[in-house]
This record gives structure tokens, C-alpha cells and sequence, in this order.
């Protein structure tokens, strides 16, 4: 978990291959989507544009099918899921489906004003539509008021792990793998 921004995409690659497991982005998995035109797609993409979430049900049916795949049998790391407390009940449902459990959340934090200087260097360089200025402002705004809760839910079980976000991308990565050392998949 982390605002827009935080660095979850560039992180969730380089742990998951540490694990051997792939990393499950929503937002590449929408992106992707996008980009070919599926229906999935242009739905999603009126959402993203404007900076919202994308609905529940769609977003969840998507996890679901994903985390049902071979390469997920073994274990998996989820980039941008859950972002809101309809997809943290989701997601338990579904780990419990496939006889896996939850580990571990890891929560990247970085200084409000870095992470505003991040994403329009993103726009920059990756084109990403969804890094305009009032946007990403209205991505800040829906982040802390449908994901930020959460944060707090699995702190309550025991589950959260807060990483400090800031700095070069190696040395947080050495970060979240230290925070992860000590928990035991079960
Ligand atoms: P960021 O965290 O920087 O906003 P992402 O690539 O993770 O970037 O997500 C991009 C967009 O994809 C989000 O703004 C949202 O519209 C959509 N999205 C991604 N994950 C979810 C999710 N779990 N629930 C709903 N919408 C999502």
C-alpha cells in the first residue's frame, strides 16, 4: 500500500521476483487492458482518467480470475489491492478459497511534497495519462479517503509493516525485504 506515488509498482517487481512470485498490479493489469480495448478497458478508463477508483465488483472479479492463474498457485504479491474495505473483505474471501493466507502488509510512506515532484517527473518520462495536476490531486484525495482506513484494519491484525518510502529505489527495496525477513508464510 502507499499514495500515488510511493513507489508500490517499482517496489512489488523487484520483492516478488525475490520470492519467486509474481506481482499483481491492478493499475498495470487496467492499463493493459486499456491499451488493447478490451470492454474491461474502456470501462476502466473513465474511472482512471478522472482519478477515481474503478468499481468494486469489476476490480475484484479481475483479482479474482487473476489469483486463480498457474503462476499465482505458489504464492503472490498484490500491487494497488485492496483500496477499499468492500476489497479487503473480498480478498479474504478469496485467499480463503485458494488456501492461501495473507502475510504481510507492507505501507510505503513518503513526504507529501516528493510525491508530487514523482509523479509529474512520471508524466514526464512514461506519458502516463493519469498524472496531470488535477488528477493526481484528486488520486491524493480518493487515497486518503477509501484507502487510508485500511491501514489501520490490518494494523489491528498484526499484519502492517510501515516502510520509509523515501530515499533511492535499492535502498528502500533492502527496506521492505528487512520488514519481511521475519514473517513466516503460513
Ligand atoms: P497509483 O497508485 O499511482 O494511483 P496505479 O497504477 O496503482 O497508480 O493505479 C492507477 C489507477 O487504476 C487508479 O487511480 C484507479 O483508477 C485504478 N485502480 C488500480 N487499483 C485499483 C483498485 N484496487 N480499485 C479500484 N481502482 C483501482
Amino acid at each position: 500500500m502507499g499514495p500515488p506515488g510511493a513507489g508500490k509498482g517499482t517496489q512489488a517487481g523487484t520483492v516478488a521476483s525475490s520470492y519467486d512470485i509474481p506481482a499483481i498490479s491492478t493499475g498495470d493489469i487496467f492499463r493493459a487492458n486499456v491499451s488493447e480495448g478490451t470492454d474491461l478497458g474502456k470501462e476502466a478508463q473513465r474511472y482512471m482518467d478522472a482519478g477515481e477508483y474503478v468499481p468494486d465488483e469489476v476490480t475484484n472479479l479481475m483479482v479474482r480470475n487473476r489469483i486463480d492463474e498457474d503462476d499465482a498457485a505458489g504464492g503472490f504479491l498484490l500491487d494497488g489491492y485492496p483500496r477499499t474495505l468492500a476489497q479487503v473483505e473480498e480478498l479474504d474471501g478469496m485467499i480463503k478459497h485458494t488456501g492461501h493466507s495473507l502475510d504481510a502488509v507492507v505501507v510505503l510512506s513518503v513526504d507529501p511534497e516528493e510525491l508530487v515532484q514523482r509523479l509529474v517527473q512520471r508524466a514526464e518520462t512514461d506519458g502516463r495519462s493519469d498524472d496531470t495536476e488535477d488528477v493526481i490531486r484528486r488520486r491524493q484525495e480518493v487515497y486518503a479517503e477509501q484507502t487510508e482506513p485500511l491501514i489501520e484494519v490490518y494494523r489491528d491484525r498484526g499484519l502492517l509493516h510501515e516502510v520509509d518510502g523515501m530515499g533511492a529505489v535499492p535502498e528502500v527495496t533492502e527496506r521492505v525485504l528487512a520488514a519481511l525477513r521475519g514473517v513466516t508464510p503460513s
